[in-house]
């Protein structure tokens, strides 16, 4: 996709502190320009992030998860509503670890974001993971600052609740809301996939379904076996009917409260830390093994192999080798 989009849209080499101060400006096209680069992994990206780092650090990053068709969508836009309704500009990243496409068409195109569309208060796009490996850790972040840089206060990141990939994405937010409906078994699954750590919100939507009940009820004899110090978060449960607006009001409450208990200790400082570890760790990474992808290295693991493969050398010397070569 990106690759489609490169080659059928030549473009000129971005500006990266022209698209930034627009951006910050409220250049809506300069926005996606500098998302673009993150998702394409251009080469202005290193310009960009080094322009813009001094300007990070106010965006608060909201994670939602949860299997497909529990209403994570309809959260969301709820959501956005009601933080555009207190004036805040929202970003929102829908990450899809499932899908290879990527854009901003997806969720754009979605009937409940269109009252949003035309806002330039909103910015949404959908990011893939284009199937490389550390692909989501490495460009979620580095597009969550590109938008917390442009003086959005508020970035919501919803991803599909499949396997690892929630558990990487709920590593990046603040706060991470876990929505599940019920009659779905999701409860339990919860419990399963580790998602009970993850949470520091749960939402039940489609509370306006008969089992809802049961679901609550459910998620607290769950919550009630894990142990709870002093001080510590212990996640509460809201009840939503997002496709009538019902509970918003409850989560964004819950969400707020959250954000002052964060602020209260030094918990947000631990998560920043965290999930700058994990960004820098998954941008090694990937410089390590473009370097290594490279004509030069690909020559030099030849001649290694055939010297490891002989005998000659052990495979961790060669290993060491090809890394510090
Ligand atoms: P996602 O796949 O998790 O993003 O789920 P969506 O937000 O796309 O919602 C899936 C379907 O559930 C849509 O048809 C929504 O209109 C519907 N839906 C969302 N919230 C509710 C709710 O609270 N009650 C009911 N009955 N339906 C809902």
């Amino acid at each position: 996709m990106a690759e489609l989009r490169q080659r059928g849209r030549p473009r000129a080499p971005a500006d990266p502190e022209a698209l930034v101060a627009s951006a910050r400006a409220g250049d809506a096209r300069a926005l996606a320009r500098l998302v673009s680069l993150v998702e394409d992994r251009a080469p202005e990206l290193r310009a960009v992030m080094k322009a813009i780092a001094p300007l990070t650090g106010n965006a608060r990053v909201l994670g939602l998860t949860g299997s497909p068709g529990v209403g994570k969508s309809t959260v969301t836009g709820a959501l956005v509503a009601a933080y555009r309704a207190a004036g805040i500009r929202v970003g929102v990243l829908a990450v899809d670890p499932t899908s290879p496409f990527t854009g901003g068409a997806l969720l754009g195109d979605r009937v409940r974001m269109q009252a949003h569309a035309t806002d330039d208060g909103v910015f949404i796009r959908s990011m893939a993971s284009r199937g490389h490996l550390g692909g989501l850790s490495l460009a979620t972040p580095q597009a969550v600052r590109v938008l917390d840089a442009a003086g959005f206060g508020l970035v919501l990141i919803e991803t599909v609740g499949v396997g690892q990939a929630e558990l990487e994405i709920a590593s990046l937010a603040d706060t991470t809301i876990v929505i599940i409906a019920p009659g779905m078994g999701d409860s339990v699954q919860a419990a399963k996939a580790g998602i009970l750590e993850i949470a520091d919100i749960f939402v039940v939507n489609k509370s306006d379904r008969p089992a809802a009940q049961e679901a609550v009820r459910d998620l607290r004899t769950m919550l009630a076996m894990g142990h709870w110090g002093d001080g510590q978060w212990k996640p509460p449960i809201v009840s939503t009917v997002a496709s009538a607006g019902t509970g918003i009001d409850d989560l964004t409450a819950k969400i707020e409260a959250h954000w002052s208990w964060l602020d209260s200790t030094s918990g947000l400082a631990a998560r920043r830390r965290a999930r700058a570890r994990e960004e820098v760790a998954a941008i090694a990474v990937a410089v390590l093994r473009e370097r290594l992808g490279g004509p030069p290295s690909a020559a030099r693991l030849d001649d290694l192999a055939g010297q490891v493969a002989a005998g000659q050398i052990d495979p961790y010397s060669a290993a060491d080798e090809l890394v510090s070569g």
